[in-house]
C-alpha cells in the first residue's frame, strides 16, 4: 500500500484500523484484561469519538506483571543474553516500527490529537533511540583497575533487574522508546505504563515486540491510571527503577514511594518553563520570530521544553513581538489528521479546561494580551496560540508551566537582568539563546540553570546528546549513552592472583 499523503488518505487508513485497536493489557507475551475486568475509554479530542476500550489495570496487574519480569530477569534468557544478541532482537524491533510506522503515528495523532506530521516525526525519533541503543549494548566496556600486578581488578556494569517505565502523553511512542530502548538494552526487564490519556501506541509496540522476538515478560504493558497500577509499580518490593517522564508534581510523589518502599532507583524528566531569549544583536529578525513562536505552539504547547517564557531586549521588543504575533496567526489549529495542520487539539477536556483557565488568569493578572484568547467551537478541543505580552516574574502565567499554546514574553534591558529572568524560576529544563556575541553565549551558557541550552536555534539535537534537566525539572537523562549508562550498575571483583 502507498503511503497515506493527504487528508483523505489519512481518514481512510484511521477508519481502516479504529475498529481493530487492541486494548488489553500486555502481560507475559498476551494480551489480557485487567484482573477487575475494568476498561476506561479512549476518546479522540479532535472529534470526540470513542476510539477503544482500553484494560484498567491496578495493583493486582502490576504484581502478576512484576512476577513475571523478575523471574525472565533471575533466568537470564535476556539479562545474561550476549549484548549482541540482544542488539539483534531490538534492531529486529525498530525495523518492525519502521514498517508500521503509519500506524503508530496515526496511533498518537488518534488518541491524543498531535498533528499527524508531528507524530510522523515521533515515530522517527522513538526508532532512532531503538537503534542508536540496540547498536550502543556492544560497545559499552567495563573496565580493568589500575591495581598493580598481585590483584585484579574488574568493574562490571551490569543491569539493575525489573525496570518500571511511567510515561506521558504528549509524545507517547517517542518518550517510551527513550526509556524503553535503553533500558531493555541494558538487559533490564521493563514495564511499561503508558498515560491513561494515551495507551494505545504502548500496546501496539507490545506487539511487534513480541515479533520481534523479545522473550516472554521482557516487556509488558500495563495500561491504568496513576493513581492505581502507577502506584502500584512504584511502591513494589521488586522494581529496582522507577524511569518517569511527566509533571514535577507526580516525579515527587514518586520519589517518596521510593523511600517507603526498597529504595529504588528513580529518574525522573519532569515540567518546565523554558525561557527563550532574544537579544538585539541577533541575526535575522523573521527566523528567530518564526522559531520563537514554533517553540511554544509546536504539538499545541503541549512540550516539556515548550519556549514559554520569550525574554526579549527592550530596544528590539515591539517589533519582534509583532513578527512573532504574525507567525501565531500562521500556526493555528486544525484538523490532526490533515498534513497541512501545524498544531492539532488539546488532549482531552480537562487539560483543555486548565489551559482556558491560565489564559483567564493572565488576563485577570493584566498581562497584554497580543493574539488569540477566545473559545474555539466544538466538538473539538482546539485552542489558537496566545500571546501574552508585558509579564513579570510575580505573575502566575510567567511562573507555572501551562502545557498549553501560551506564550508569555519579558523585556529586558541587560544581560544580567535577562540572566536573572531566565534563573528565575523552579524549573531548568532548557533555554534558548539568540545573539551574535560569542563572548556573551559562552557567559550566559555557564550561568544559565538549565539541562540544555540551545544557542541560536530552539530543540535542536539528536540521538547523542543527554535531553534532561536540572531543579525541578528532574535528575534522569534521556537518549545517548548517559541514559544507557542509568539503567546498570556497578558491580567491582577484586580477584588476588598469588
Ligand atoms: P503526569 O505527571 O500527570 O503523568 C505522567 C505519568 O505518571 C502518567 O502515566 C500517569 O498516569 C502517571 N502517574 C500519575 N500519578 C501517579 C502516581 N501517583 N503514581 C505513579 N504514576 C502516576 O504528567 P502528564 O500530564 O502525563 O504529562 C505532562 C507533564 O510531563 C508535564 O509536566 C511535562 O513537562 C512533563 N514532561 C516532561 C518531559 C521531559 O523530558 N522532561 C517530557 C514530556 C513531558
Amino acid at each position: 500500500m502507498s503511503r497515506p499523503r493527504t487528508l483523505t488518505d489519512w481518514q481512510a487508513l484511521a477508519a481502516r484500523l479504529t475498529p481493530q485497536l487492541q486494548g488489553n493489557a500486555f502481560i507475559n507475551d498476551d494480551f489480557v484484561p485487567a484482573v477487575s475486568g475494568e476498561t476506561f475509554e479512549c476518546l479522540n479530542p479532535a472529534t470526540g469519538e470513542r476510539l477503544a476500550k482500553v484494560a484498567s489495570c491496578d495493583g493486582a496487574d502490576a504484581e502478576i506483571a512484576v512476577r513475571h519480569a523478575r523471574a525472565v530477569f533471575k533466568r537470564g534468557g535476556w539479562s545474561r543474553m550476549a549484548p549482541v544478541e540482544r542488539k539483534g532482537v531490538l534492531l529486529r524491533l525498530a525495523d518492525l516500527m519502521e514498517r508500521h510506522q503509519d500506524e503508530l503515528a496515526l496511533l498518537d495523532t488518534l488518541d491524543m490529537g498531535k498533528p499527524i506530521t508531528s507524530a510522523l516525526d515521533d515515530v522517527a525519533g522513538a526508532i532512532g533511540s531503538m537503534r542508536h541503543q540496540a547498536e550502543s549494548i556492544d560497545k559499552l566496556y567495563g573496565e580493568v583497575a589500575p591495581t598493580g600486578e598481585q590483584v585484579l581488578g574488574l568493574v562490571l556494569r551490569e543491569p539493575l533487574g525489573v525496570v518500571a517505565s511511567i510515561v506521558p502523553w504528549n509524545f507517547p511512542l517517542m518518550m517510551t522508546a527513550w526509556k524503553v530502548a535503553p533500558a531493555l538494552a541494558a538487559g533490564n526487564s521493563v514495564i511499561l505504563k503508558p498515560s491513561e490519556k494515551s495507551p494505545l501506541s504502548a500496546l501496539r509496540l507490545a506487539a511487534l515486540a513480541r515479533e520481534a522476538g523479545l522473550p516472554s515478560g521482557v516487556f509488558q504493558v500495563l495500561p491504568g491510571f496513576g493513581h492505581t497500577v502507577g502506584r502500584a509499580l512504584a511502591l513494589s518490593m521488586d522494581v529496582e527503577c522507577l524511569a518517569f517522564t511527566g509533571s514535577t508534581t507526580v516525579g515527587k510523589q514518586l520519589m517518596q514511594y521510593a523511600g517507603q518502599s526498597n529504595l529504588k532507583r528513580v529518574f525522573l524528566e519532569c515540567g518546565g518553563k523554558s525561557p527563550n531569549i532574544v537579544f538585539a544583536d541577533c541575526a535575522d529578525l523573521d527566523r528567530v520570530a518564526e522559531s520563537a513562536a514554533a517553540a511554544i505552539f509546536y504539538n499545541q504547547g503541549e512540550v516539556c521544553i515548550a519556549g514559554s517564557r520569550l525574554l526579549v531586549e527592550n530596544s528590539i521588543r515591539d517589533a519582534f513581538v509583532a513578527k512573532v504575533v504574525a507567525a501565531a496567526e500562521r500556526m493555528q489549529p486544525g484538523d490532526p489528521l490533515d498534513p497541512t495542520s501545524f498544531m492539532g487539539a488539546m488532549v482531552d477536556s480537562t487539560q483543555h479546561e486548565r489551559v482556558m483557565g491560565y489564559i483567564r488568569k493572565g488576563i485577570d493578572e493584566g498581562a497584554v494580551l497580543r493574539a488569540g484568547g477566545e473559545d474555539v467551537a466544538g466538538p473539538g478541543l482546539f485552542i489558537r496560540p496566545v500571546v501574552f505580552d508585558g509579564v513579570t516574574p510575580e505573575m502566575v502565567i510567567g511562573r507555572e508551566e501551562i502545557f498549553g499554546p501560551v506564550l508569555s514574553v519579558f523585556g529586558f534591558e541587560t544581560e544580567e537582568e535577562a540572566l536573572a529572568l531566565a534563573n528565575d524560576s523552579d524549573f531548568g529544563l532548557a533555554a534558548g539563546l539568540w545573539s551574535q556575541d560569542i563572548g556573551r553565549i559562552m557567559r550566559m551558557t555557564h550561568r544559565l540553570e538549565s539541562g540544555q541550552v540551545f544557542v541560536n536555534n530552539w530543540a535542536g539535537g539528536d540521538q547523542s546528546m543527554p535531553f534532561g534537566g536540572v531543579k525541578q525539572s528532574g535528575n534522569g537523562r534521556d537518549k545517548s549513552h548517559h541514559s544507557l549508562a542509568e539503567y546498570t550498575q556497578l558491580k567491582s571483583v577484586w580477584i588476588a592472583l598469588s
